[in-house]
């Protein structure tokens, strides 16, 4: 077993991490509004008008979607990307 470094133990560290990460995906995720379930990344939710459907739920909605989208991870769009630089003449 490890050493306790500043007071703090690896148990208790896990935890601390576990929770600030499913804080920071329910502040920024997407929740179906028929089952309160936070879709997966990489699942697509439907709109019927409401707020957003999950797969699971898709079934219990009549007609088409009025839109469709996919779920990203909470830091798309915020992450670094590495870019083309322009090709020097
Ligand atoms: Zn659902």
């Amino acid at each position: 077993m490890l050493r306790p470094i500043l007071g703090i133990s690896e148990a208790d560290l896990e935890r601390a991490l576990l929770r600030k990460g499913v804080s920071a995906r329910a502040a920024g995720g997407v929740v179906c509004s028929d089952c309160g379930r936070h879709p997966l990344i990489g699942e697509r939710v439907h709109h019927f008008g409401g707020g957003p459907v999950c797969a699971l739920c898709r079934g219990g909605h009549t007609g088409e979607p009025s839109g469709s989208e996919i779920v990203h991870h909470v830091e798309h769009g915020v992450s670094v990307r590495r870019r083309e630089l322009p090709r020097a003449a």
